[in-house]
């Protein structure tokens, strides 16, 4: 059925290759992408059957191994991000620890950033090691720690940049230098910039994985996650995939597809409403302190301008005042959504201190940087003067 598939022209910039990458028609010819609501698909005959089972013939068999709706939206990410190849997950945590669990065994080691999504640091800090894969985190900013923390059995460095919530930048193409020296694997989680502002194999990062469930889908509608990179490390992954099961749903590709087409124009949208919002707050008489790379105050600002086109979209900040001051900015919100996800068209608020990072000690609060006045920001897709107005009820003027 997979029939009438043009090739591309060279050279396509990446708005283009999001609405024109893995366009497979079905006989029908449809214009938008189908979607193939289908857990098996049939063969023309045994020998066929046989054929397909032992991968002598390439084409789909289960879709726990591969659906064409997922297979469009593989080739529409790796197509975005530079690279070679793309499997898709059930959701984020499933990229990584399918990443992880397909490329180290027993006795190998992995140093990581201390400031990495919680549940990355649960997986890696206390799940992991029950397999006798153990962590070293170290900082998020100091290459020199990574290379300090590297062991004979140490196989992947993995970082995300910027981190959530205090948007700090990891040096790229400086943890790839200790990768190559080493001969590591560098994974990064490119959640926060997606490929339309930051491309992480190119400053010399081996894989990308996403949760697809933030900006990619963009909607806030469904989970998902990827893996991106050379044909050998992609298909260790989906070797694992394909046995354990953690596979991207049809329907959920189909979703995050269509989403990645809107990823450019939404990412640009926010991104620039987050500067217009972090400039206003940081000049703001209720406000102590702003993180956002994309201003000349953040620590790692020509670092972030270097590796990423913008600051991205999220903006933290902390409230004059303590918890108190911070909860009446989000109590006094009428637009502004209560809760702990980012990557919306809606524009989230969160106190990391009482909700994300509230179930680790006020110590290790402190170590981290979360302070108790500490608000972050995912801005969405409303007029910034809105925002701007919501915040600003809650925000005391002096
Ligand atoms: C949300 C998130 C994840 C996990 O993704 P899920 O789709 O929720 O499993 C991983 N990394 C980062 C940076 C995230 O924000």
């Amino acid at each position: 059925m997979m029939s009438h598939r043009k090739k591309l022209p060279e050279g396509l910039a990446l708005e283009t290759l999001a609405v024109r990458t893995g366009m497979d028609r079905s006989a029908h010819n449809e214009h938008s992408e189908a979607l193939y609501l289908t857990s098996s698909f049939v063969f023309d005959n045994a020998a066929q059957a046989a054929a397909r089972f032992s991968g002598e013939e390439a084409g789909n068999v289960y879709a726990r191994f591969t659906n064409p709706s997922v297979t469009l939206f593989e080739e529409r990410l790796a197509a975005l991000e530079g690279a070679d190849a793309c499997v898709a997950t059930a959701s984020g945590m499933a990229a990584i620890t399918s990443l992880v669990m397909a490329n180290l065994s027993a006795g190998d080691h992995i140093v990581a950033s201390s400031s990495l999504f919680g549940s990355t640091i649960q997986l890696l800090g206390t799940i992991m090691p029950r397999f006798g894969i153990e962590t070293t985190f170290v900082s998020q900013t100091n290459a020199a720690e990574w290379a300090q923390a590297v062991r004979p059995n140490t196989k992947l460095l993995f970082c995300e940049t910027p981190s959530n919530p205090l948007t700090q930048v990891a040096d790229i193409r400086a943890l790839s230098v200790i990768a190559k020296k080493h001969h590591l694997l560098l994974a990064v989680d490119n959640c926060f910039c997606t490929p339309i502002l930051q491309k992480p194999l190119e400053l010399g990062a081996d894989v990308v994985v996403h949760s697809a469930t933030k900006y990619l889908d963009g909607q806030g509608r469904v989970l998902g996650g990827a893996v991106c990179g050379s044909k050998e490390i992609v298909e260790k992954v989906f070797l694992f995939l394909r046995t354990t099961g953690p596979t991207l749903s049809a329907f959920n590709a189909w979703v995050l597809g269509k989403g990645l087409e809107t990823l450019s124009i939404r990412i640009k949208a926010q991104s620039a409403a987050a500067l217009e919002l972090a400039t206003w707050l940081e000049a703001h008489p209720g406000v102590e302190r702003v993180y956002y790379p994309g201003l000349p105050s953040h620590p790692q600002h020509a670092l972030a301008m270097q590796q990423q086109k913008s600051g991205g979209a999220i903006v933290s900040f902390e409230v004059k005042g303590g918890k108190d001051a911070a909860w009446r900015v989000i109590d006094s919100c009428q637009l502004l959504s209560i809760t702990g996800n980012l990557g919306d068209t809606r524009t989230t608020l969160t106190h990391p201190a009482s909700t994300t990072h509230g179930r680790i000690t006020p110590e290790a609060r402190a170590i981290a940087g979360i302070h108790d006045n500490l608000l972050r920001m995912a801005v969405g897709l409303e007029a910034v003067e809105d925002i701007r107005n919501d915040l600003a009820r809650g925000l005391s003027a002096s």
